[in-house]
């Protein structure tokens, strides 16, 4: 799940730019399981009726089930918040 290419196929971007350069979006990723977890207790609570047992079931497999994106999701929005896009860097 956690390989990735080594720079972007189109402008070469260096997509690891210096080690353990993805320990940060972690954060990320945290932030997006909180809004994930919201949502769920929202929908879960006021729109379907479930007690807390069925919140905490139906959180648990949605969190399983967006894991691989999320994962992946959280490391784009972390390098897009230092790499900016340069059209002409393999020019
Ligand atoms: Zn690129």
């Amino acid at each position: 799940m956690g390989n990735m290419h080594k720079e972007c196929a189109v402008c070469g971007c260096d997509y690891n730019p210096e080690p353990s350069f993805y320990y940060g979006s972690m954060y990320v990723s945290y932030g997006y399981t909180v809004a994930i977890f919201v949502a769920v207790f929202i929908l879960g609570k006021y729109i379907f009726n479930l007690d807390i047992v069925g919140i905490v079931i139906a959180l648990g497999v949605t969190l399983v089930l967006v894991a691989p994106y999320l994962f992946r999701l959280s490391r784009a929005t972390w390098l897009n918040l230092f790499v900016k896009y340069n059209p002409d860097a393999k020019k």
